[in-house]
């Protein structure tokens, strides 16, 4: 069995508002849009009818809607074929009302996720996973890459915590998926943090873990991050959104850090849900604005 610290720190940890900082990055969208005079347009795919995943396609929607955005759902049958949604990805490609192409993940099992994401035009590529989009963020050129989303957000949380200038703090990353460690370490590097990553054939985690100012978890197991995993006064970011069963047979969402004994030794800390989550669409309005801005600055239209 593994000890936990009896160390706190002496100021108790802040816990961050993901709800309140993803507010105020739509409101600056919503303004963005009226004084610029711009119409972004997003297009979210939704293939088959995943509740879990019709539920962020609905509020991605909204939150368009919120922020003058024209906004498009398309719900395709989950007995689409690949080719199919590759035509409605190509004509969504040259349509110059959409700034931003989404198509929410997972996709079934016939399609080809790779190949589908491969096919939306980097320009139009919101969700940054597009590989012209993977390698702007890989070598630098912030200012030219669509970033995905969610380490998008993370660092926004981060910076609103610590400030602009993360020189030399020690992030470790705890994940390296494509979509949040792989990009979330980038992006950190970027900022000039020294960083590691944890993945899930690293040995000893926890002791790396400890050695960090900056932890993002991103993993996917509730509850993983525990509090000899943290160095006192550490900042704590949880990606993760795990759903678990309670024994009365309800459920709820918890993340990969196991909050109530690690909060206390944080500066600060995200909590789930309430933390990261909202920020993931907030910057997904974002990203579409600033393809909207593009658009704009170099009269394209994409016919
Ligand atoms: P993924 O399954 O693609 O990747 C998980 C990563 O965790 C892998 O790289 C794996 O190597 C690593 N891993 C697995 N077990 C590990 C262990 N024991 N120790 C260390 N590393 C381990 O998942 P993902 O898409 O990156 O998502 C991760 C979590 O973040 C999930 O809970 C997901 O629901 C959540 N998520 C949240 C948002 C959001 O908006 N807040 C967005 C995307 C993902």
């Amino acid at each position: 069995m593994k000890t936990v610290p009896s160390f706190s720190t002496k100021a108790a940890p802040v816990i961050i508002d993901g709800k309140a900082a993803s507010q105020a990055i739509v409101e600056q969208v919503k303004a963005a849009v009226v004084a610029e005079h711009l119409r972004p347009g997003l297009a979210v795919l939704l293939v088959g009818s995943d509740p879990a995943s019709a539920v962020y396609v609905r509020n991605k929607g909204l939150r368009a809607k919120e922020c003058g955005f024209h906004s498009e759902q398309i719900d395709l049958d989950e007995n689409t074929s690949e080719g199919e949604l590759l035509a409605v990805i190509g004509r969504l490609n040259s349509d110059e009302n959409i700034h931003g192409i989404l198509v929410q993940l997972p996709l079934p099992r016939h399609i080809d996720a790779h190949k589908v994401i491969q096919a939306i035009h980097p320009m139009k590529d919101v969700d940054g996973f597009h590989y012209v989009n993977v390698g702007h963020l890989a070598s630098g050129a912030l200012g030219d890459a669509l970033v995905p989303c969610t380490p998008l957000g993370s660092l926004h949380l981060i910076q609103q915590h610590l400030g602009n200038d993360l020189s030399g703090k020690h992030a470790v990353v705890i994940g390296r998926s494509n979509i949040v460690g792989k990009p979330m370490a980038s992006l950190l590097l970027q900022h000039n943090c020294t960083v590691t990553v944890l993945h899930s054939r690293t040995f000893e985690p926890e002791k790396l873990c400890r050695q960090a100012d900056i932890v993002v978890a991103a993993v996917g197991v509730p509850g993983l991050v525990k509090a000899d995993w943290i160095k006192p006064g550490a900042l704590v970011i949880d990606v993760g959104i795990n759903r678990i069963e309670l024994a009365d047979g309800n459920s709820r969402l918890v993340g990969d850090v196991a909050f109530d004994e690690v909060a206390p030794l944080t500066s600060a800390i995200t909590p789930v849900p309430g933390g990261v989550g909202p920020m993931t669409i907030a910057l997904l309005m974002q990203n579409t604005l600033s393809v909207a801005r593009r658009f704009k600055k170099v009269g394209l239209t994409m016919r």
